[in-house]
């Protein structure tokens, strides 16, 4: 029978990836307290109407990413192929707009999307994402992009481009896609398949358009800084003005939208010049009809924003992982086993991770595990020197030893 392998697009993470994953997790944990954000856990799996009317049915996500099937009782399940959304429908379903004026919302989780995988492109990732409900302020959005360009920096990233742009609102958004299918309107045809369905549904999408020759169309088409309404304008200068006072240096990208409908003004996106083609590590943007979409009595401007770990995790140095707890090893004779599970419980309450080889090969051996898991020290509890109430302290990098009393095992890291 052949091997069962993962899902195409899937990862394993094991030993130091693995560590890499959590620290970039812990990073962001701990910036997004410092900017008083408070978890939210919302789960992998929601109600398949709950994307398809956030997101909007005219996205890529929607149209042909989702990874959606029917439950038991026969109800269209999606697995979430974002967090925003599910934030949004707990938010509302908790009342949580009542507990607090203000919701800052950090979560991090794993998403879904049905995308080609290729390097830094997966099937199943890891966000971490951040959501401010309840203000319309541009402070709100130029303060959430200066927590993900501390997270970034934190994690020693140094080719950062903040990229922004305003994509109007309902009262603006209009007229820009009126003069944007003017500008295409004579080259309709010489657009790519995709577009020429976006050019209906949804036309601000063809400036995201990968394929060169859309590229080359959408070249020389209006800018959306024209067309803003005044309260879109007074917002985008708000927001270059707090990231101004942060002196978080922008460039203004008018052909910047995103993938997903509910955006409205600020959209922006920062790119890791490092990265090959996938170099967007953090995206994100302003919503304020989004709440309203689901409950109109409880509409609430919002801000949002998530990046990816594991496009992260390529430009992350192993280096600026926080590195593991110093290792000793421990290491026994048959007759000193006895004492084997004692001695680990000194290490460990000396500070240090602890680890044997349960099955007591020869020292060889031993010794030989010891180097191979990166062990700073190796603890021998030979049989005379235990009876004499003493063990031997290898430093694996000097190769030097020492005695040390068994009272003194659990001061071993002042010896
Ligand atoms: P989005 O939710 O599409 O705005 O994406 C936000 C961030 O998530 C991006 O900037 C990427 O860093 C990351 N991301 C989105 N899609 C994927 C994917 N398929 N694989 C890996 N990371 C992704």
């Amino acid at each position: 029978m052949a091997a069962i392998q993962k899902i195409r697009g899937t990862n394993d993470f094991f030993f130091g990836e693995a560590r890499k994953l959590r620290y970039i997790q812990s990073i962001f944990r701990h910036v997004s307290e410092f900017y008083g954000f408070e978890e939210i856990i919302t789960p992998v799996f929601e109600y398949t109407e709950l994307f398809s009317r956030g997101i909007g049915e005219g996205t890529d996500i929607v149209s042909k990413e989702m990874y959606s099937f029917e439950d038991r009782g026969g109800r269209s399940i999606t697995l979430r192929p974002e967090g925003t959304a599910s934030v949004v429908r707990a938010f509302l379903e908790n009342s949580l707009y009542a507990q607090r004026k203000l919701n800052k919302l950090f979560y991090m989780g794993s998403m879904y999307r049905a995308e080609r995988p290729q390097k830094g492109r997966y099937r199943e990732f890891n966000q971490c994402g951040v959501e401010i409900l309840g203000s319309a302020r541009p402070e709100a959005d130029a303060e959430l992009i200066s927590l993900n360009m501390l997270v970034l920096q934190t994690l020693e990233l140094k080719d950062l481009k903040l990229y922004i742009n305003s994509v109007g609102c309902p009262k603006c958004k209009p007229d820009y896609e009126a003069a944007l299918k003017e500008h295409l309107s004579s080259s309709f045809d010489e657009l790519c398949e995709s577009c020429k369905t976006r050019y209906d549904k949804n036309v601000l999408r063809i400036l995201d358009c990968k394929n060169p020759q859309c590229k080359e169309l959408i070249k020389g088409a209006p800018a959306i800084s024209a067309t803003l309404c005044e309260e879109c304008s007074e917002h985008y200068e708000g927001l270059k003005a707090g990231l101004s006072s942060l002196d978080i240096e922008y460039i203004e990208n008018p052909m910047l939208v995103r993938g997903l409908d509910y955006y409205t003004k600020t959209a922006f996106e920062i790119q890791d010049e490092s990265l090959g083609a996938q170099n967007a590590v953090c995206g994100g943007g302003r919503y304020d009809n989004l709440v309203a979409q689901f409950d109109e009595k409880r509409s609430t401007p919002a801000v949002g924003s998530a990046f990816g770990v594991e496009r992260l995790m390529l430009s992350v140095s192993d280096e600026s992982v926080d590195p593991a707890p110093e290792t000793v090893f421990v290491a026994a004779f048959e007759q000193t086993r006895d004492k084997l599970l004692w001695a680990m419980e000194k290490v460990r309450g000396a500070g240090f991770a602890a680890l044997c080889d349960y099955e007591l090969p020869s020292m060889k051996s031993q010794f030989k595990y010891a180097d191979k898991l990166g062990a700073s020290y190796v603890l021998i509890l030979g049989p005379d020197e235990l009876q004499e109430g003493y063990v031997m302290l290898r430093d694996m990098k000097s190769g030097g030893e020492k005695k040390v009393a068994l009272d003194d095992i659990e001061r071993l890291a002042e010896l």
